[in-house]
């Protein structure tokens, strides 16, 4: 059987399949084998257990602080002693042979099926309260021992899931996953964008694929053509080892670009720098010619615990990146969190995208902030450091971030701690609030960098985590365009050095585009630099620009495209076959 999804990192693999739905944690889809069936029983009965103790303890509490009876709570109670749920489930778990989260889950979906069938309202909206307290449940069981984790994967698998959100990401054993389906997500998904940086195949925007693959099974995914192949036979396989050798050769063929200068074939120099998330992956970035980092996702620090890291386990990230980049520049961006991403949450907007994240943070964890500026301020005594805000919305944002900055600095030096003479302060342009006050900002705004990522989805209204609003998400849109210009134009009219570190900087056609636009510095994943720069040193300049402007007059995405495919043809062959599908 094979399922379509959009391809988000190139590559193939295949393997066996772990299935994890999303909740208020992943539930892992395992089937058990048949000596662990007892066993899986008594974990669903202590979780049980110990949710019971929980909500009685709960009950207890209101009780004595507020009076009278919380009736809900008995009714909460009654629900997980229910033969219904309790025998149901850990039937479930002895016939299916399945682990307890997935037995919840079967006897959810049967329960739900009895509740819509009620004609009362009333007792039709129970079904929440059933969520509540499976709810409870799950957290209990994963938090208990032995319980399935992302990052204790039983061996090198496939996962197959319906969505993993960044903390998920952030607590993956990248090290054994040899591919990811989804099916949620889109090409600028913060996970996606991380396989893509791992080099790990991925598709999402698979529908029912957690569904469709049953747990242990053999999948295929094809994140080049954006494919998720259940049970492949024997040919299909055999064409995946083929596949691989031929990305390999590729790509060493590529890496013969590592010691060439990024530089235009009319002598125009570019600087190509890396985006990275975890400290131990940077070596990547020199590895396959980039000068630096542009852009260090800081918020993967918070682990799996999802808590601020201390100052100085920053200081000990932030120095292991300056050395392996070394002489090259690293630039860190500050916490980009929202306080759903943090462990207790804090109180969420009703849309997250739009809330109170990153700097906008600051005012309610100002000691967040505050410690991350230092260990920054500390780390850039060591070599060339900078940091860069984002989603900051305009001028006033930026005065409260350099306003904590100069803070930072004054309790660094208070501490007895060495601190950088300066520490050069950017703003990531992905607000268009941001775009369009760029001549306004307060001078000591060293660079900029546009987070396209986030500016095409804020431009255009258009979420970039869900795969339907994939066609209305245009990285060509002319509004796009048009702001990419303006912003180019005011950094030029203030001598602003301006960079661009959304997904648009490594895609080879689009890359050629950003550099006809004005743009002197890219950042992408690592091992798309090789492609960008064989693109660009086929190119150009003049050309570029030409292209460039021919693009702005027109009135659709699909023309802008169109147009590149035409003109560029030969510089994205230069940049391999992948570049010209994934562009
Ligand atoms: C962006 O928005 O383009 C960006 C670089 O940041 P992120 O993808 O982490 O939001
Ligand atoms: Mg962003």
């Amino acid at each position: 059987m094979e399922l379509r999804g959009i391809g988000v990192s190139p590559g193939i693999a295949a393997g066996e399949a772990v299935v994890v739905e999303r909740e208020a944690v992943p539930v892992f889809r395992l089937l058990l084998p048949a000596d662990q069936v007892e066993a899986e029983g008594d974990r669903l009965r202590r979780a049980l257990e110990e949710s019971r103790g929980q909500l009685a303890r709960i009950r207890d509490t209101l009780a004595r602080e507020y009076g009278g009876a919380h009736a809900i709570f008995d009714a909460h109670l009654l629900m997980l002693e229910d033969p219904l749920l309790v025998d149901r489930a850990l039937a479930v778990i002895r016939e299916q042979r399945v682990n307890a989260e997935w037995s919840l889950r079967v006897v959810a979906d049967q329960l739900h099926a009895v509740f819509a069938e009620l004609s009362d309202p009333y007792l039709r909206e129970r079904r929440r309260d059933l969520d509540d307290v499976l709810g409870r449940v799950q957290i209990n069981l994963a938090g208990g021992a032995g319980a399935p984790s992302l990052g204790r994967l039983p061996g090198a698998v496939v996962l197959v899931a319906t969505d993993l959100t960044p903390s998920d990401a952030a607590e993956l054993d990248w090290k054994k996953v040899l591919g990811v389906a989804l099916e949620r997500g889109s090409s600028s998904h913060h996970t996606a964008i991380l396989a893509r940086s791992l080099g790990v195949p991925a598709v999402v925007g698979v529908r029912d694929a957690t569904a469709a693959v049953r747990p242990g099974t053999t999948v295929l995914v094809d994140g080049t053509r954006g494919r998720l192949v259940v049970e492949p036979g024997a040919p299909a396989l055999a064409g995946v080892r083929e596949t691989q050798e031929r990305d390999r050769e590729e790509e060493r063929r590529l890496q013969e670009t590592r010691a060439l200068p990024a530089v235009t074939a009319d002598g125009h120099r570019v600087t190509l720098r890396a985006n990275v998330e975890f400290p131990e992956e940077a070596t990547a970035a020199p590895a396959h010619g980039a000068e630096g980092i542009g852009l260090f996702r800081s918020e993967y620090l918070l682990g799996r615990a999802r808590q601020w890291p201390d100052e100085e386990r920053q200081l000990e990230a932030y120095l292991s990146l300056l050395e392996q980049v070394h002489p090259h520049p690293v630039t860190v961006r500050t916490w980009d969190v929202g306080p759903e991403d943090l462990v207790p949450a804090g109180p969420t907007s009703v849309n997250p995208a739009l809330g109170e994240r990153a700097l906008r943070l600051a005012r309610r964890a100002p000691q967040a902030f505050l410690g991350q500026l230092r260990a920054l301020w500390r780390a850039g005594a060591r070599g060339p450091l900078r940091a860069m805000f984002p989603f900051v919305s305009g001028p006033a944002d930026v005065a409260e971030g350099l306003d904590l900055v100069a803070q930072a600095r004054e309790a660094a030096v208070k501490a007895g701690n060495p601190v950088a003479e300066q520490l050069l302060v950017g703003v990531n342009v992905e607000v268009p609030g941001a775009a369009l006050t760029l001549d306004l900002l307060p001078r000591e705004v060293a660079f900029a960098s546009l987070g396209t990522n986030d500016l095409v989805q804020y431009l255009l209204a258009a979420d970039r985590s869900d795969p339907r609003l994939a066609p209305h998400y245009q990285p060509l849109h002319p509004a796009v365009l048009r702001v990419i210009h303006g912003v180019v134009e005011a950094a030029r009219a203030r001598a602003l050095p301006l960079a661009v570190c959304g997904e648009m900087a490594g895609q080879p056609l689009l890359a050629l585009l950003l550099l006809g636009l004005g743009i002197e510095e890219l950042s992408m994943r690592p091992a798309a630099v090789p492609r960008v720069k064989a693109a660009l040193r086929a190119s150009r300049m003049d050309m570029l620009r030409e292209v460039a402007a021919a693009c702005l007059r027109q009135a659709r995405a699909e023309d802008v495209h169109a147009l590149l495919c035409a003109e560029l043809r030969a510089a994205t062959e230069a940049a391999g076959a992948e570049a010209a599908l994934s562009s």
